[in-house]
């Protein structure tokens, strides 16, 4: 199954996304890990895209485009996939198109802007294995500390409150049209985001049997 998670930052892509790929059992690429990666390491692509990330703007989409085709070739993505935070234009869905690969299911997490602030403001990330948590709703074992691998939690640069305005209006502007896209091939489906996390799970992978 090849699967794509759409909608806003903070409306729990990435937290579906975890559960999702230990229950189908495929791989999740988050083009946003994949980035704040290459930023820690410092490298090419690292140091342009810092710019944009922390501003809360997208990343030019040749780049992003560019590292989900490499990564879309890689031997475990043969059975399905799970795409968190890709494509995030109208541009990035067609060079998916080009490439090749036929998307099988588009869920769209859907949440207003007011939950939104409220999740991304105490969400906390481990910047090494890419998990998230919430300083309420999803806390960790021990706070401060990620339960899958033990680093310390960080709050991301970008979840910060003038940012996180910034990255809504991108998101209205540029990734929000992907619903009428995705709606207009059939592959559209939407979950209630304001559910409780494994409500939300359970919802997508039922919508998914049929
Ligand atoms: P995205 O990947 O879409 O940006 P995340 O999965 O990182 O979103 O979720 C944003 C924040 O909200 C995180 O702190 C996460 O722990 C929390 N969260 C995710 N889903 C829910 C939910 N259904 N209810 C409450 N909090 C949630
Ligand atoms: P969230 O789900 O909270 O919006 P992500 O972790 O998916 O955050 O993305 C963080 C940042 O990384 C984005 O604001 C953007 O700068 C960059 N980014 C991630 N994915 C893409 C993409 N597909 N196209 C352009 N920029 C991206
Ligand atoms: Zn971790």
């Amino acid at each position: 199954m090849n699967l794509i998670l759409l909608g806003a930052p903070g409306a729990g892509k990435g937290t579906q996304a975890e559960i999702l790929c230990e229950r189908l059992n495929i791989p999740t690429i988050s083009t946003g890990n994949m980035i704040r990666e290459a930023m820690k390491s410092g490298t090419e692509m690292g140091l342009k895209a810092k710019e944009y990330a922390e501003n809360g703007k997208l990343v030019p989409d040749e780049v992003v485009i560019g590292i989900v085709d490499e990564r879309l070739r890689q031997d475990d993505c043969k059975n399905g996939f799970i795409l968190d935070g890709f494509p995030r234009t109208i541009p990035q869905a067609e060079a998916l198109d080009r490439m090749g690969i036929t998307i099988d299911r588009v869920v769209d997490i859907n949440v207003p802007d007011e939950v939104i602030t409220r999740r991304v403001s105490g969400r906390r990330a481990c910047l090494d294995c890419g998990s998230t948590y919430h300083i309420e709703t999803k806390k960790p074992n021990v706070e401060g500390i990620c339960d899958r691998c033990g680093s310390t939690l960080v709050q991301r640069k970008d979840d910060l409150p003038e940012t996180v305005l910034e990255r809504l209006h991108v998101y209205h502007a540029q990734t929000e049209p992907l619903r009428d896209y995705y709606a207009a091939a059939g592959k559209l489906l939407v979950v209630d985001g304001q559910q409780g996390i494994q409500e939300i799970a359970e919802q997508t992978l039922e919508l998914l049997k049929g």
